[in-house]
């Protein structure tokens, strides 16, 4: 019997390493993003407890693993022994031998499958921390993610003057869209702006949907300029890509604002674009209220 026919322990390790990498992964992105954060904190006292209980299982299954592996080599020993041999003594007591050995492996059996059931708890559990927090529809965050994400990002700032800017994407007419094609093309065309925005994003920034049909775009250490610059410049990708557009207001967080306080100035920025007539970017620079103008390619003169 070749122990290494049973494959399952090397595919509990591997399972075991990928998933407490994420869990580690995951911890140092959240020590970053959000020291002082009672969510993060909890999350990672939940990461470290599921990593505890994933290392306590590994270790187990190895010592049993083990002590098996030995009765194993004790068991072929005797064969050896014995083989070429009639003695029915010899024989009765091996075959003793092998149906205690059936004993230890039948539990081994069951450890692994208990084993199982626990990565398979865990890992249900870390996907549904990512679905709560996930559009059904978009696959990007959703609301309940970005009031986590701006909580952190504000502690961020006032702990470390760390200023972010937000921006807040929202579809042109789209009421119209779902009145002339109909909902089920209304989600398609949500789905492909989502996507858009999602595939032009920095890795750092954080994309939700906010509304029906609005996204908003958290930049961590992204100052108005570069915010409006980033939302001009994507607002163009998506009147050229799609057969829509969308309107933007940008602006960037103050000590004095509140996550409800940044959201109402970038809507208001949002609010102006759409009363300049659409498929623009306005910012909220505090004391106004204006454009955000595409950097033009200068034209030759001849
Ligand atoms: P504006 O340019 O002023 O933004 O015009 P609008 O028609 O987009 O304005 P409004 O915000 O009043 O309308 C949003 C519409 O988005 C309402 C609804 O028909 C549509 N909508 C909201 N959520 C969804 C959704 O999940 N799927 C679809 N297909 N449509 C949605
Ligand atoms: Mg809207
Ligand atoms: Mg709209």
């Amino acid at each position: 019997m070749d122990l290494t026919a049973i494959h399952i322990p090397s595919t509990v390790a591997l399972a075991l390493v990928a998933i407490l990498g994420y869990l580690f992964g995951r911890r140092s992105r959240l020590v970053e993003q959000a020291r002082e954060a009672e969510q993060a904190r909890r999350e990672l006292k939940r990461a470290k407890t599921v990593a505890r209980e994933l290392e306590s299982i590994s270790e187990q299954i190895r010592k049993s693993l083990a002590t098996h592996h030995a009765s194993i080599a004790r068991f072929k020993d005797r064969v050896t022994e014995l083989s070429g041999q009639q003695k029915e003594v010899a024989w009765q007591a091996l075959c003793n031998e092998a149906e205690d050995m059936l004993k230890p492996t039948l539990r081994l059996a069951a450890q692994i499958a208990h084993a199982y059931d626990e990565i398979r708890q865990q890992t249900n559990h870390l996907m549904a921390f990512t679905e709560l927090r996930t559009d059904s529809l978009t696959r990007v965050s959703n609301r309940r993610a970005l009031d986590e994400c701006l909580e952190n990002m504000f502690s961020l700032m006032h702990r470390y003057e760390q200023s972010f800017s937000i921006a807040i994407f929202d579809i042109d007419h789209f009421k119209r869209v779902n009145d002339e094609r109909g909902h089920v093309q209304g989600d398609h065309i949500l789905q492909r702006v989502a996507r858009i925005i999602d595939d032009n994003v920095r890795d750092t920034d954080v994309v939700a949907r906010y509304g029906g049909e609005e996204f908003v775009v958290v930049m961590p250490h992204t100052p108005l300029e570069g915010a409006g610059i980033f939302s001009e410049r994507l607002r163009g990708k998506i009147a050229a890509q799609l057969d829509i557009t969308v309107s933007g207001g940008v602006a960037q967080a103050i000590k004095a604002d509140t996550p409800q306080s940044l959201i109402a100035r970038s809507d208001a920025a949002l609010y102006g674009a759409k009363a300049a007539g659409r498929n623009r970017v306005y910012q909220h620079t505090q004391g106004d209220i204006e454009p955000v103008v595409a950097n033009e390619v200068p034209v030759a003169t001849p």
